[in-house]
């Protein structure tokens, strides 16, 4: 039986950082460092090859890195089984949502790790997460009389989760299960085996397609209690604004002031496509519960359900560059692309 070909691409991120002996910082380090930290790479049954980016500390991702990402799996494609993509933890989530978005149907797994311990730390967590990620990036579907790979979407493999990635969330700063998949389960158990769920994995519905003109006119709005008019028209005055996140409380509540209504219809009448997605971490926009949420459906705010915020963004940067008017943006935005979403009929 051949051995899957993986690609592990390096794009910086704490697994490969070292402290700067200077000041105590921790620094993106060459890719050499963290494959010398790990001699066991060596013994996994696959034919494994490395490619690295410029290392980052991933808070200073970009919308200009995720295009120069997307393309290079995109362009590899045809040549490996899986890709593994070591990456910062900070915005690992958003990332991922993006790669979901950028290739769809890319039909091939591409497994999303990194650490919050550097690989040289005695106790750190990215050997685990490396090791573990090659893996499920090498796994051959034993159902598929063709041999493909088992996943066949974007994921994140951290902590023994493996999520998808467009529904994954960093939901803590320290500890080693950093990211979550607060509204959809895990796609596999992991413990002494990995079980893989089947039945929640993404087969592709078309050909694989590259999308990296990202429209970086979006943005989100927090609500606070006492926000004022100014501080809400100000961000939805932004030159070239496609779009905006409203972060509503509870199950998608917002104020019912005619004024702050006034200001939301005022942006939606200058072509702002405005999506409602709950500040919870984890439920869904319910917009008719309550009167207060009921009131944004009623002026044309979307509700987005269980969307993260992640993917709400990203599919949004996604859709605005191929859809010029918002209504056109509305119903691609509605359409699911990678399971980013759970469909309204199995949420009640
Ligand atoms: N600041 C780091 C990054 O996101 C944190 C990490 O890798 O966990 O690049």
């Amino acid at each position: 039986m051949s051995l899957a070909r993986i690609l592990l691409v390096y794009t910086g991120g704490t697994i490969g950082s070292m402290e700067d002996p200077d000041t105590g910082e921790l620094r993106p380090f060459e890719f050499e460092h963290l494959r010398a930290r790990i001699p066991e790479i060596d013994a996994l049954e696959v034919a494994l090859e490395y490619e690295p980016m410029a290392p980052i500390d991933s808070s200073d991702m970009s919308i200009e890195r995720w295009g120069e990402l997307a393309r290079l799996l995109f362009h590899r494609r045809d040549r490996y089984d899986g890709f593994v993509v070591l990456h910062g933890t900070d915005t690992m989530a958003y990332t991922a949502s993006a790669l979901s978005f950028m290739l769809p149907n890319f039909g091939k797994p591409i497994v999303l790790t990194g650490s919050q311990l550097p690989i040289g730390v005695v106790r750190t967590d990215g050997k685990e997460n490396l090791l573990t990620s090659i893996e499920i990036a090498g796994k051959w579907d034993s159902a598929d009389p063709e041999r493909g790979p088992l996943i066949r979407e974007v994921v994140i493999y951290f902590g023994d989760e493996l999520i998808r990635g467009n529904r994954s969330h960093k939901q803590d700063a320290e500890g080693f299960q950093a990211l979550l998949s607060p509204n959809f389960p895990a796609l596999a158990e992991v413990g002494v085996h990995v079980r893989f769920r089947r039945d929640l994995l993404l087969r592709p519905r078309g050909d694989a397609r590259l999308l990296e003109d990202l429209n970086p006119g979006v943005t989100v709005v927090h609500l606070i209690p006492g926000m004022t008019p100014e501080a809400l028209s100000h961000q939805l005055t932004i030159p070239g604004l496609r779009a905006a996140v409203l972060r509503t409380y509870g199950s998608g509540n917002a104020p019912r002031d005619p004024l702050f209504l006034g200001i939301l219809t005022a942006a939606q009448d200058r072509g702002v496509f405005l999506v409602n997605v709950t500040q919870c971490a984890v439920g869904s926009v319910d917009a008719n519960r309550y009167v207060t949420g009921a009131g944004l459906t009623r002026i044309g705010v979307e509700p987005s359900l269980d969307i993260t915020l992640e993917a709400a963004v990203t599919k949004l940067m996604v859709l605005a560059g191929l859809h010029a008017d918002r209504e056109s943006l509305r119903m691609a935005f509605k359409r699911d692309i990678a399971g980013e979403q759970t469909p309204a009929e199995m949420i009640r």
